[in-house]
């Protein structure tokens, strides 16, 4: 015979429960079963919570009450078609709902809800599905698990009395019928007859109990998901399922919070070496996983991770613990005696420090025992009092193939530590087959992820990307990731996600990915944004394998760089103000990347999309040394000389300039050499060499008077300038040669100039508003490296930002 255990979602929902009906009819033709029901999904909350509203008096209890009746009127309407058992069915609910109503109102009415009552209350969801489930599947026979599940209390905790159970389970179904159909969960105490139960999510366990009294030949069962799966499902999108578990680590998962099987489940059937399978009701075909006692060895170094939240970690120390005697002992046995239960302990070997882990609702009480049994050495200074920090979640890793590989803690702690998260304690039993932590709550979701990723490789690497800046290179960014999405996931086995954007005034999130055709419209909806803003709901975020990509030129967005890389958060910058502020910023933000194992990259600062801060890195890393840049890095610059002739004064180049795009608003900024010194300064400190703006000798050929003043008055005077540059454009055409805004730097000293070039020299065929670089080093002496193409220009600079984040992701 088999055990069936259908869950709550499976008897939730009319097409759910009709999937059960089909998988009990087809496996009670093979053999007997007993199938075992939960309450429809989500009613012992509800029954919970209309207690409470009961209990304080609220009149909103009856709407709750009445709630629950329709939905399993509704119920029994869609899938009970025989006239006559419909109404016997009814006359069974209602007689039920009735009982139901009168308890509610009782607490209502005197405001009192003892544990009694509140068992009574729960066990109405079971008792209701199970007759409805009986009334379904034609034949069954419905049974009162009071009659042989039975309870008793000791030392103030219920558990299961399995003799007495074992015995009446064995006579209740000594004579099997094909299908017999029991309410899970609900129980008698042995004692007094009071309505019991075997804990929330109990179900599972009255199907185990069952199972093994019966020596069952497979204890199934039936959920909303695959199987058991390598984490829960609903935080972790990569999570799959585990074909096969050993009782053992299915034991360590449950106990650490995988909600899939009820952690007492798996003792009784393990005992009687009965398998349990895991079955989607949802889907039946699929393969499930089997728990048993011997499994194939699988390669993968751990089977799954759970996890709980709600960890206080409790902290007995003192100066001289050592001398105390027996203080585990009485730390566990104060403890025990008054009902709370210990998850995790962790103690330093020199005995003078024990961590313990319990549920944050025991806190207060495990403080108030602890600090009652250890009065006496607080009171004399040998010990400290408690020290408890809440809000605390574990996570255990667990496996048995752990036992024989090394590295196992090496790569859980790298990979938390390389996103930031930091370890409050840690426990690995000797059995090596589960190592547990405690971290803070907030870096739950994402110490999951980061593991589930590394240990379990998951399809596709995730990068999350905030994209801050949406004007002419952002926007073009983001249709490039749009546009390489599919491709990248095929060929690279990587997934680019925008999870934020934000512009200048607003900013959107969503930890899903963000919806790339119509985010425009999606930010003028949001609320106004500030960077601080923008700062904190990144970080509240708190998601693995995140890079921020600054698209704008903003001082108060570059400002946000040194944090975010503290929290682990790699930055690439199109803007440059970052890296060519104070040497010490500069340092300071490269030093955080380098120590907290993420990258902080700006290769567009420099030249747009050519590889030029890249090539310097590379010929570093191998060795070589720069000795000399010699690069034109204004397209502006570079425009207006291309331009100026006989008929088109320099005036008129600097108005073609700004009219065409190419400068900037203020054209000043250009023409005070400001950005090239800001390109050269981040190069010549690339290419190792500690330098300031203020250490870069300016050759100007705008006088430093026009700099000054409005800008207006900037464009009224500048024609005074046009007949000097004509007198000297002359001859300088006369000897052949052109005019180049060149800047340089040699060994470290560095200067922009306007140079005269001759018709030989690399510079002098440099069209439209192209950059070069020439880089001597010492193996690049006599003949400089060259790297020169578009220096400005949104789709280029996009592209070199992509290229930024590839290069974080090839990493
Ligand atoms: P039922 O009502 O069928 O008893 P539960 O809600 O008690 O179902 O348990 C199933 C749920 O357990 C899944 O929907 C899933 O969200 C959660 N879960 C947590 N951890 C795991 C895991 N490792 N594998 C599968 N499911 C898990
Ligand atoms: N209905 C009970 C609960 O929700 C028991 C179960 O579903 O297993 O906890
Ligand atoms: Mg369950």
């Amino acid at each position: 015979m088999k055990v069936l255990k259908f869950g709550g979602t499976s008897v939730g929902s009319v097409s759910s429960i009709l999937n059960l009906q089909k998988i009990v009819e087809k496996e009670a033709k093979r053999q007997p079963v007993i199938v075992v029901v939960s309450a429809l999904s989500g009613i012992t909350d509800q029954l919970i919570a209309t207690s409470q509203l009961a209990l304080k008096g609220d009149e909103g209890w009856r709407l709750e009450f009445d709630t629950m009746v329709e939905r399993h009127h509704k119920m029994i309407d869609a899938i009970i078609t025989d006239p006559h058992d419909r109404e016997v069915l009814f006359k069974k609910v209602d007689s039920l709902f009735e009982q139901l109503h009168s308890i509610y109102y009782g607490v209502f009415l005197i405001h009192d809800l003892s544990h009694k009552t509140e068992d009574t209350i729960v066990s109405y969801g079971e008792r209701l599905s199970s007759n409805i489930v009986a009334t379904l599947i034609r034949g069954a026979k419905w049974f009162d698990a009071r009659e042989f599940i039975k309870t008793e209390e000791k030392q103030g905790k219920r558990s299961l009395d399995s003799e007495l159970t074992n015995k009446l389970v064995s006579d209740t179904f000594e004579d099997l019928s094909r299908i017999s159909l029991v309410p899970g969960f609900i129980a008698q105490d042995r004692e007094s007859g009071d309505i019991t139960n075997l804990g929330r999510g109990g179900s599972d366990y009255t199907a185990a109990i069952l199972a093994a009294s019966l020596s069952a030949e497979v204890l199934e069962i039936w959920t909303d998901v695959d199987g058991f799966m390598t984490a829960d499902p609903r935080v972790i999108k990569g999570a799959y399922t585990i074909n096969e578990l050993s009782y053992a680590e299915a034991m360590e998962l449950c106990n650490f919070g995988a909600k899939v099987v009820y952690p007492p489940t798996i003792y009784p059937v393990c005992v009687k070496n009965i398998p349990i399978k895991i079955k989607n009701t949802f889907n039946p075909e699929g393969q499930g996983t089997v728990i048993k006692s011997y499994v194939e060895n699988n390669q993968k170094p751990i089977k799954g991770i759970s996890s709980i939240k709600g960890t206080t970690l409790i902290t007995v120390t003192g100066l001289s613990m050592v001398g105390v005697v027996g203080v585990n002992r009485r730390i566990f046995s104060s403890l025990a005696n008054n009902g709370i239960s210990v998850f995790l302990v962790s103690q330093a070997a020199s005995e003078n420090n024990t961590s313990i882990g319990v549920k944050d609702e025991d806190a207060a009480n495990a403080v108030k025992v602890l600090n009652e049994e250890f009065r006496l050495e607080i009171e004399d200074g040998r010990m400290f009092p408690m020290y408890a920090e809440s809000g605390l979640a574990t996570v255990a890793i667990v496996g048995e193939n752990m036992k024989r590989t090394s590295g196992i803690s090496g790569k859980l702690f790298g990979a938390l530590g390389r996103s930031g998260i930091s370890i409050i304690a840690i426990a690995q039993g000797a059995s090596e087959m589960n190592i547990s932590f405690v971290v803070k709550g907030s870096d739950l979701r994402k110490s999951l992820n980061v593991l589930h990723d590394s240990f379990f490789l998951s399809e596709y690497k995730v990068l999350n990307l905030f994209i801050c800046g949406i004007g002419t290179v952002g926007g073009k960014l983001i249709e490039q990731i749009k546009s390489q999405y599919e491709e990248l996931k095929l060929n690279s086995n990587l997934k680019l996600k925008v999870v934020g954007i934000a512009s200048s005034k607003n900013a959107i999130f969503d930890r899903d990915g963000l919806n790339l055709d119509n985010y425009r419209e999606e930010l003028k909806e949001s609320e106004p944004s500030t960077p601080e803003h923008l700062r904190d709901a990144i970080l509240n975020m708190n998601i693995f394998n995140s890079v921020f990509v600054d698209c704008t030129a903003s001082r108060d967005i570059a400002a946000l760089y040194q944090s975010l890389l503290e929290n682990n958060i790699s930055v690439i910058a199109a803007n440059k103000i970052a890296a060519s502020s104070a040497y010490e910023n500069y340092y300071r933000l490269k030093q955080t990347a380098l120590l907290r194992g993420v990258k902080f990259r700006f290769e567009t600062n420099v030249g747009a999309g050519l590889p030029i801060i890249g090539t310097i890195n590379d010929l570093r890393n191998s060795g070589d040394k720069i000795l000399k840049i010699e690069a034109v890095l204004s397209g502006t610059l570079n425009f207006i000389f291309n331009e100026i002739g006989a008929d088109i004064p320099f005036s008129e180049t600097v108005r073609r300039a700004k009219e065409q795009g190419y400068s900037e608003p203020d054209p000043r900024i250009d023409l005070s050499g400001t950005d090239v010194v800001r390109k050269l300064v981040i190069l010549t400190r690339e290419a190792g060499y500690k330098v300031e703006q203020e250490d870069v000798e300016k050759h100007l050929f705008v006088p430093d008077d026009y700099f000054q003043g409005s800008v207006e008055d900037f464009w009224k005077r500048l024609p005074a300038l046009d007949a000097d540059f004509e007198q000297r454009r002359q001859k300088l055409s006369n000897e052949g040669k052109r005019w180049r805004f060149v800047a340089t730097m040699e060994y470290g000293k560095t200067n922009v100039a306007l140079r005269e070039v001759s018709a030989n020299h690399p510079f002098y065929n440099l069209e439209g508003s192209n950059n070069i670089v020439l880089l001597t080093t010492d193996r690049y002496k006599e003949y400089p490296m060259q790297i020169q193409g578009y220096g400005a220009g949104a789709s280029v600079t996009a592209a070199g930002v992509f290229a930024n984040i590839m290069s974080i992701a090839n990493i």
